[in-house]
């Protein structure tokens, strides 16, 4: 592939940033860094009502927290801007003015009541809702008295009688659509703004886009796109249409598959590198298995790669991939991830070091934030089967540890040695007493450090109450 390739995100600001969207941006990134191409971000907010400011700054910042980064774009110029399409109109008035002198457009009158009840009709009467040919043109006088009273007209694409168009998808294959299927459609709409099939295509022809990767929910769009850039004699790019993606109910995603704006996966704790791999694999095999930064995901992008079937978001691929992700990120970048409403009642001086013993048992801040709070707040909660348990255990056992541990001995190593010594237990037996009665959970990370970074007062406490057999706090056990 050409390094001259250049391929586009063009999202419209009307919302945060979805699943669906995010992969959209992403293939197209990948594909152009995957051939040394160029990445454009063009913001498509020709739609007055629908298009927010905020928005525009929301995509920019989740693009910029997934770690895609864009050659040209609104926010840093490039030799084909401007990159908002709402600051593009005198570039649109002049390619619809050439569109209005080759004969290509006429304008159309019809209101929208009239053009619903043609729809209607249509309907009712079993035929496909597409205007016949000029339908949409009004007789010269009523033009006439439209233009009087103030109107202004849209402009329509007069589609040709016959024929077909066809293009060879970059997913799906050749594809072919009959002309007579195909109504006269806008490209200006009657308040002089461009309409999506006129801004989108031509943007595209004019910022010199190579490949469009972009939802099958356009696909029905791209015979128009094809026959207006024609008709203007500019090169179409080439067009992929990416199957939809679903959640694991195989349904298109919604509010009932969990969180899927990239806002919801960020606030949620959802680590950037988790979700580009995931995404990189939605509708698309990597045969590397591993965690990739993108450099490496884009290594592995190839078109011959996408599938043609709908791509399944999975929840639990997700959790996969955040714990590579986890395990993958720097300590600073982990403990700002963690922040300090997790970490606030970690001392500063053992911040560092438990950070990296909780790393490999978390996958939210909020499992930070309960870990600190074992070691560091409230202590353990000891459920009943625990304390049973607990209570189970040779009396002896945490007399030995307790007395170990307060002669100075504070390791897992002394303690262990101290106990196995008197009782001969090992394994199993040996350690699971004393991760329970330390932080009253079976399971946790690993249990050596765990010795270190508990204050010695509080181990002593810990072990202490149940040396004693008994505890007056069957629940709790408070830090001094
Ligand atoms: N603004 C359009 C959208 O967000 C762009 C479609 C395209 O990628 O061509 O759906």
């Amino acid at each position: 592939m050409s390094s001259s390739s250049r391929t586009r995100f063009a999202p419209s600001p009307t919302g945060r940033l979805h699943l669906g969207n995010v992969r959209t941006a992403l293939f197209n990134f990948l594909f152009a860094r995957s051939c040394g191409g160029a990445f454009v971000l063009r913001i498509e907010d020709t739609d007055e009502e629908r298009s927010r400011e905020d928005a525009v700054a929301a995509i920019l910042a989740d693009l910029d927290w997934l770690g895609l980064d864009w050659d040209e774009g609104p926010d840093r110029g490039g030799e084909c801007g401007p990159y908002r399409q709402s600051w593009r109109s005198t570039i649109y008035d002049d390619q619809l003015e050439r569109l209005e002198r080759t004969g290509h457009v006429y304008p159309c009158w019809r209101t929208s009541g009239e053009l619903k009840a043609f729809r209607r009709a249509c309907i009712a009467s079993g035929k496909p809702p597409i205007y016949e040919r000029d339908w949409a043109r009004l007789p010269e006088d009523e033009i006439e008295r439209r233009a009087e009273a103030g109107a202004k007209p849209a402009l329509r694409f007069r589609v040709p009688d016959t024929g077909s168009v066809q293009f060879d998808d970059l997913v799906r294959g050749p594809q072919t659509f009959g002309l007579t299927d195909i109504g006269d459609f806008v490209v200006r709409r009657s308040d002089g703004t461009p309409a999506f099939f006129f801004g989108n295509a031509v943007d595209d022809a004019l910022m010199g886009i190579s490949h469009v990767f972009r939802g099958e929910d356009h696909l029905s769009n791209t015979p128009r796109q094809i026959l207006l850039l024609r008709a203007m004699g500019m090169e179409p790019p080439r067009y992929g249409h990416l199957p939809l993606v679903v959640g694991d109910d195989g349904a298109p995603l919604s509010k009932r598959s969990g969180a899927t704006s990239l806002a919801d996966l960020r606030d949620d704790g959802i680590l950037p590198a988790a979700v580009a791999n995931l995404v990189a694999r939605l509708g698309h095999a990597c045969d590397r298995g591993d965690l990739m930064d993108m450099e490496g995901l884009a290594s592995q992008f190839s078109v011959a790669r996408i599938g043609r079937a709908p791509a399944r978001f999975d929840p639990i691929q997700l959790e996969h991939w955040q714990s590579l992700a986890i395990q993958a990120t720097s300590d600073v970048v982990l403990t700002a991830w963690a922040g300090e409403a997790a970490l606030g009642l970690v001392p500063a001086a053992s911040r560092a070091a438990f950070m990296h013993w909780v790393r490999p048992n978390v996958q939210r801040p909020d499992d930070v934030a309960r870990w600190a709070d074992i070691l560091y707040g409230e202590g353990p909660r000891f459920d009943p089967d625990t304390i049973e348990e607990l209570r189970a255990v040779d009396g002896r056992f945490f007399r030995i540890a307790l007395r170990a541990a307060g002669e100075g001995g504070h390791s897992l190593a002394e303690v262990s040695a101290a106990v196995k010594a008197v009782l001969g237990v090992k394994g199993r037996a040996l350690f699971r007493p004393l991760r329970l009665a330390l932080t009253g959970a079976g399971a946790g990370p690993e249990l050596g450090p765990l010795f270190d970074l508990l204050p010695v007062t509080t181990l002593l406490s810990r072990l202490g109450r149940w040396a004693e057999g008994t505890s007056d706090s069957e629940t709790n056990d408070q830090n001094p």
